[in-house]
C-alpha cells in the first residue's frame, strides 16, 4: 500500500525575490525577450567566466542551436554518452548527423578511451555530459578534440555551479569547449521553469546562435536600417523559435544569485548521504573527484545487486511505501524503442552503461529538503537494505540457493 509522500523527488526553491521580479516584469509591459533576458545573459556569463552567453528556452534548444550554428549536419558523426537524457541524442539526430555512443567509465561519465575508439574521418564533434553534475575528464576530451579537429559542445544540463580544476563549468578562458549548454528546467539546480543558456568565447558563433534562436532574423540588419524604420528585418538563416522570455529571465536572475548558497546545501546533504552509505556493503556511493566541484544535481546511488534479494525496481517501490520518491537516471539510450528501431544505436557499444543501469537509484537531493527529510531518507534506505540482505555466510557455489531454499521453506 502506498503511504503519503513524505519526501518528493524534487521541489524548486522559489523565493519572494523571484515572485516580485515576475510581477514587476508583468507590470513593465515587456514580457518576451528584452532587458531582463539580456541582464540574465550578462549575469550567467559573468558567473561562469565567459565573454558571451546566449539565452534559450531550454537546454534542448541550446544543444540544437549550437550543433546547427557549428554547421554539423548530414554525413557528420557526433560522439556522446549512452547515459544521458534523450535530448542530447535527439538534437544530434535533428540536425541530420549520426550519433555514435562512447561508453562510460567508472565515474558514470563518457570515457575518453572509448571516445578515441569512436573517432573516424566523419567525426565532427563530441558532446560530453557532466553526469549528475560531476565534471567529465575535459583535459582528455579537449586533447582528443584538438588532435582530430573536433568541436566540443558540453551538455552541462546538470552542471551549473560545478567546477573543473577550480574553474566553473562554462568558463571560456584557457583551453575550453566551443559551447557549453546549461538547463534551467524546473528540476535542475537552478530554474526558470523552462530555460537554458549557451556560453561561448566565439563572438561570431554567439551572434549566429542568437540569430538562430529567433527565426534566423539578423539583428545587425535591424540596427542598420532601424533608424529608417523599425519594421525592417532580414532573414539570414532558417532559424528556430528558441528565445527565452523576460518572465523566465526574471526568475533566473534571482535563482543565479542564490546558486552558491543552494549548492552549499546540496553539497552538505550529498555528503551526509555519502557518509551514511559508504559504510554499507550492499551500497556503492556515487563517485566524486577531488579535482572538481560536484554540482550534486543528482545523487545516483548504486546498489550492489548480488548482495540483495530485491531488484532496483523493488527497492524503489519499498522507498515509495516509505513515502520517498526516487527516480532513475538514465535509461541507457539504446534501450529506448525509437533508437532501437530507427537508428543503428545498439547496446553492444556500451556494456558498462548497461551494467550500471540496473543498479542506479537517484535519491531526492535538493536545497528545499529539510535535514530531517535527509535523515529520513538515510534511515529508510538502510532499513530496506537490512530487510533485503542476501545471506552469504558460505562461499560455496550453489550454497546461496540452498540457504534461500531453506529460508523459503521456513
Ligand atoms: C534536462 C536535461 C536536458 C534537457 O534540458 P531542457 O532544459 O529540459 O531542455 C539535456 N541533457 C540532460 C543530460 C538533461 O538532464
Amino acid at each position: 500500500m502506498e503511504s503519503d509522500v513524505k519526501v518528493p523527488f524534487h521541489r524548486p526553491s522559489i523565493g519572494e525575490e523571484e515572485i516580485r521580479e515576475v510581477e514587476a516584469t508583468l507590470r513593465s509591459g515587456w514580457l518576451t525577450t528584452g532587458p531582463r533576458t539580456h541582464q540574465f545573459e550578462r549575469d550567467v556569463a559573468e558567473y561562469v567566466g565567459a565573454p558571451r552567453a546566449v539565452a534559450v528556452n531550454s537546454a534542448t534548444a541550446g544543444l540544437h542551436v549550437a550543433l546547427a550554428a557549428l554547421g554539423i549536419g548530414p554525413g557528420d558523426e557526433v560522439i556522446t554518452t549512452p547515459l544521458t537524457f534523450c535530448a542530447t541524442v535527439n538534437t544530434i539526430l535533428q540536425v541530420g548527423a549520426r550519433v555514435v555512443l562512447a561508453d562510460i567509465g567508472p565515474d558514470g561519465n563518457i570515457d575518453p578511451a572509448a571516445i578515441t575508439r569512436c573517432i573516424h574521418e566523419r567525426t565532427r564533434a563530441i558532446v560530453p555530459v557532466h553526469y549528475a553534475g560531476l565534471p567529465c575528464d575535459m583535459h582528455a576530451i579537449w586533447q582528443l578534440a584538438q588532435r582530430h579537429r573536433l568541436f566540443v559542445i558540453e551538455d552541462a544540463a546538470h552542471a551549473i555551479g560545478a567546477r573543473y580544476y577550480g574553474r566553473p563549468i562554462g568558463a571560456m578562458h584557457g583551453t575550453h569547449s566551443d559551447a557549453v549548454v546549461f538547463s534551467f528546467y524546473a528540476t535542475k539546480n537552478m530554474t526558470t521553469a523552462e530555460g537554458g543558456m549557451i556560453t561561448t568565447a566565439d563572438t561570431r558563433l554567439a551572434d549566429k546562435m542568437e540569430m538562430l534562436t529567433l527565426h534566423g532574423i539578423d539583428h545587425a540588419a535591424w540596427n542598420r536600417y532601424g533608424a529608417a524604420g523599425s519594421w525592417y528585418y532580414e532573414v539570414q538563416a532558417c532559424g528556430f523559435k528558441y528565445n527565452l522570455t523576460d518572465l523566465q529571465s526574471a526568475i533566473g536572475i534571482h535563482q543565479l544569485r542564490k546558486l552558491e548558497s543552494m549548492h552549499a546545501v546540496r553539497t552538505e546533504y550529498a555528503h551526509r548521504y555519502q557518509k551514511a552509505f559508504s559504510q554499507i556493503a550492499e551500497l556503492e556511493t556515487p563517485p566524486d573527484d577531488p579535482r572538481s566541484r560536484h554540482a550534486w544535481h543528482l545523487y545516483p546511488l548504486r546498489l550492489n545487486l548480488e548482495t540483495l534479494t530485491i531488484s532496483r525496481s523493488q527497492f524503489i517501490e519499498a522507498l515509495r511505501d516509505a513515502g520517498i520518491c526516487a527516480s532513475v537516471h538514465f535509461i541507457p539510450i539504446p534501450l529506448h524503442p525509437y533508437y532501437a528501431a530507427h537508428t543503428d544505436l545498439r547496446g553492444d557499444s556500451c556494456p558498462e552503461a548497461l551494467k550500471l543501469y540496473p543498479r542506479l537509484i537517484s535519491l531526492p537531493l535538493y536545497p528545499a529538503m529539510t535535514p530531517e527529510q535527509v535523515q529520513y531518507v538515510i534511515d529508510s534506505v538502510i532499513k530496506i537494505v537490512h530487510a533485503s540482505k542476501r545471506v552469504t555466510a558460505v562461499a560455496v557455489p550453489g550454497e546461496n540457493e540452498r540457504v534461500h531454499a531453506l529460508v523459503a521453506a521456513d
